[in-house]
């Protein structure tokens, strides 16, 4: 059997011109996150709404669209000829099933008419299918509830059609992904980057992220770590190339050559520069990291203006504002969370100075920085790198 949904999408109607383009990438990643279910799929655009008309199981179809960005709230919906007659034995049907799963409802009827040919206005339809329902429901079952109900039958009366529906499921929100273009994300093993990475494809930046890999300083078991990190963002994203760089070698000579209290911090300099030479060639325009401020001693506003100094495009840091626990709640909303905690080791923790310079100024980390000769290095990292494609379903 088909179902119809209806698909509300709030932030893209404030976007001008570039709507219709908006719409056309949420329509393709709808399309995207169900390509591989078995049934047919077909979307369709009418002013302000997306409709999905698809046979695919409905609790797989809630379940993708909840995973969205883009997406304010949709509701599967009933469409109806536009007769009255046939519109009120829908609106019976559906007061009916609530019923199955109850003894009593109460409910009402919203009504909409942006067709105002119709013979009713919304008023005389929420009055008369309310009286129905009344009518035809034994009276200890059944109550109407303006204010709080248990059930809002709603019905929307638009040119051709009438929709009819009573369930509303909240979404991400935000912008579809790749409508503001693409992103590297700095993706490590912890906690906070795949969040930062969820908050940069909600503001509809396609991740490209990139992982640094130090075998034998941090273990396989890491890299697969990230690996299953990068398929829980797949799953808003519908698909992902993760970037995997071989820093070994990188990690070794600043170890040797750098002064201790400082690696910290030239280690994300590197880590930077690396990224940025990685996705400005598929044109990503902007690096996003899970950093914060004074979480821990590397995030200083002194070393984060020293890594600023890296790259030519601009670093997000979309948890600046989020404390630990709104960090951890939102990557156990997620879903990234109990594999982030899973025992791992950081580059960043094999390496730890014993006591890190909190306070660097560029003078002194470039000074740091001058023994270093790994152009080449840098080099062979970037072109070796390696490219896993992730498939969000
Ligand atoms: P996270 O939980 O994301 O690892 P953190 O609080 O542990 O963050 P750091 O280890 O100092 O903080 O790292 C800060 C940021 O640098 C990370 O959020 C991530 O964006 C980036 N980063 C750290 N290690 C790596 C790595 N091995 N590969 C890619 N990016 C990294
Ligand atoms: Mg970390």
């Amino acid at each position: 059997m088909s179902n119809l949904y209806l698909i509300r999408y709030g932030e893209i109607a404030l976007k001008g011109e570039n709507r219709s383009m908006f719409e056309d990438i949420l329509k393709s990643n709808i399309k995207k996150s169900l390509k591989k279910e078995k049934g047919n799929i077909t979307i369709y655009k009418t002013p302000g709404r997306i409709f999905l008309k698809s046979d695919v199981n409905q609790n797989i179809v809630i379940n993708r669209l909840q995973k969205i960005p883009g997406l304010v709230s949709f509701s599967p919906v009933k469409e109806v000829d536009l007769n009255y007659d046939k519109i009120k034995e829908v609106v019976l049907k559906s007061a009916q099933k609530a019923l199955e799963n109850k003894d009593y409802i109460s409910f009402r009827i919203t009504a909409r008419r942006s067709n105002k040919s119709f013979e009713y206005d919304s008023m005389e339809l929420q009055y008369n299918l309310g009286e129905y329902v009344i009518e035809n429901i034994t009276e200890n079952k059944r109550e109407v509830d303006l204010h709080n109900p248990d059930l809002d039958i709603n019905v929307e009366i638009r040119k051709n059609s009438a929709y009819v529906y009573s369930e509303v499921y909240e979404g991400m929100g935000g912008l579809p992904v790749g409508v503001t273009g693409k992103a590297g994300l700095m993706l490590s093993g912890g906690i906070d980057s795949p969040v930062a990475g969820y908050m940069g494809l909600k503001r509809g930046a396609k991740l490209i992220p990139v992982y640094f890999h130090s075998f034998p300083f941090t273990s396989d078991r890491t890299k697969e770590k990230v690996k299953e990190l990068t398929q829980v963002l797949a799953k808003y994203q519908n698909n992902i190339d993760l970037h995997i760089v071989d820093f070994t070698d990188i990690l070794t000579e600043m170890n040797e050559k750098c002064p201790n209290d400082l690696i910290t911090i030239i280690m994300r300099r590197l880590m930077i520069k690396i990224t940025e030479l990685i996705i400005e060639k598929k044109n990503g325009k902007a690096i996003i990291t899970g950093e914060s401020i004074g979480q821990v001693a590397s995030q200083t506003l002194e070393a984060l203006r020293v890594t600023n100094e890296v790259p030519q495009l601009p670093i997000l840091r979309p948890l600046l504002g989020l404390n630990k626990v709104q960090i951890i709640n939102l990557a156990k909303k997620i879903g990234t969370y109990d594999i982030s905690i899973q025992p791992y080791d950081d580059c960043c923790t094999v390496f730890v100075p014993d006591s890190p310079e909190t306070r660097p100024t560029i003078e002194q980390v470039r000074k740091g920085e001058e023994d270093l000769n790994i152009d080449d290095k840098i080099k062979k990292a970037v072109e070796s790198v390696e490219v896993i494609h992730i498939e969000g379903y």
